[in-house]
């Protein structure tokens, strides 16, 4: 097939951050792209050829849009999985494959799989709503503490609670849930897989999540981990054999926890560019964008190495604030070698919400950590 300059039309099911940057690549290529997103003001909106408004949970509204494209793609998880399997059977190329999907869209089910084929992961019980799992901590059957998780919709920790008592279970949603064991980890881990649609694969470098002591919030995301090397190689091949599991063509992010005595235990996984492959698009011979766009499109993939030492630092909305957004002294970190902020367009912002990114690259990591600081120290999103 003809992808360049051509009538050819990739789909894109959501419209965010992820799409965004999938589409500066799609660009460089000439690559024409449709864009549906519930949001009237979404990112990709002045990216893409054409943008549809609609909701992504609708059977109709994304079965419509997937037919009007010959590629259909997504940049979210929660999408009509039921119109994807329509699609599909109809003969329409959808990559993730809903089948993928299908193993990882409920945590319960994908935590399973990880049990299925005896891949490291914390031990777990599923719920079908809180009585029930209120029910297991009187009899005993679920020890305290826990950590609660919602099977399906939660996102960036919002459906996660550390549960201590029976108290902390009050304000959950009453939905089907997981009791997950703590973990006491050292280090948080990621590796992006990829994987085209004629089989090659490739995996991105380890990289490090490194947490703000006291709010529990990622700071950084740190590319090469700062790990021994026999640890990074176990991950990688984790994260390999979680590709096998799942079959996926395009990115495959793994979330993994480095315990105290270094076992590598999986966390989650996103079947999708992710933000701790953000610092590729700087630190990389070739981004994770440009890789899903490879692998989707069944061509060959590129250099996953990096070429420097890269950084992430989320800009995210600062406490106290909503509303307009408006990001503070984004020009006093322009004058610092090495750094490339970002923005992500959201008109809107509130505490915590993914504003932007800021990428440090440096040959010298220690550099780049102590420029990454100053980048966190400087900037603040703030509203109007
Ligand atoms: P989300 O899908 O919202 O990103 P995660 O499953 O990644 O949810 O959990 C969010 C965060 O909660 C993790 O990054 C980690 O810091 C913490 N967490 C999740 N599961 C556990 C666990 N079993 N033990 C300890 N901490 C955990």
């Amino acid at each position: 097939m003809q992808y360049f300059s051509s009538d050819f039309t990739l789909g894109i099911l959501g419209g965010g951050q992820l799409g965004k940057m999938l589409l500066a690549e799609t660009r460089k290529w000439d690559i024409q792209t449709f864009v549906l997103d519930p949001s009237a003001d979404a990112p990709c909106k002045i990216a893409c050829h054409q943008f549809f408004q609609g909701d992504l949970m609708d059977f109709d509204t994304v079965y419509d849009f997937g037919k009007q494209v010959d590629i259909l793609t997504f940049e979210i998880e929660l999408v009509n999985l039921l119109a994807l399997e329509q699609l599909e059977s109809e003969g329409k190329k959808v990559f993730p494959s809903p089948k993928t999907l299908r193993k990882i869209q409920n945590k319960g089910v994908q935590k399973e799989q990880y049990i299925k084929h005896q891949i490291p992961t914390a031990k777990f019980l599923r719920f079908a709503d809180i009585q029930h799992l209120a029910f297991n901590i009187q009899n005993k059957a679920l020890a305290l503490p826990f950590v609660w998780k919602c099977t399906e919709f939660g996102y960036d920790g919002y459906g996660v609670k550390v549960i201590r008592s029976e108290n902390d279970l009050k304000n959950l949603p009453n939905v089907e849930c997981i009791a997950e064991e703590m973990v006491p980890f050292k280090n948080e881990l990621a590796v992006i897989v990829v994987r085209s649609a004629v089989g090659e694969i490739k995996t991105y470098p380890v990289v490090e999540m490194e947490f703000h002591p006291e709010a529990n919030q990622v700071e950084y995301v740190i590319c090469p981990a700062r790990i021994d090397e026999n640890v990074a190689q176990k991950a990688k091949e984790i994260a390999l054999k979680v590709a096998d599991v799942f079959e996926p063509v395009g990115l495959l992010a793994v979330e993994m926890f480095q315990t105290e005595n270094d076992e590598i235990l999986v966390n989650e996984v996103a079947p999708r560019p992710h933000n701790s492959g953000h610092y590729s698009i700087e630190a990389s011979y070739t981004s994770q964008f440009e890789n899903h766009l490879r692998a989707i499109l069944g061509l060959p993939l590129g250099n996953t190495e990096s070429k420097v030492a890269g950084i992430m630092v989320n800009l995210v909305g600062a406490e106290g604030f909503s509303g307009n957004v408006k990001y503070e002294n984004i020009e006093n970190i322009l004058k610092i070698d090495g750094v490339t902020p970002h923005i992500y367009g959201k008109r809107q912002m509130r505490p915590f919400r993914k504003m932007g990114h800021v990428t440090i690259v440096n040959e010298d990591m220690a550099r780049a950590r102590k420029i990454a600081e100053e980048v966190k120290n400087t900037i603040r999103v703030v509203s109007e």
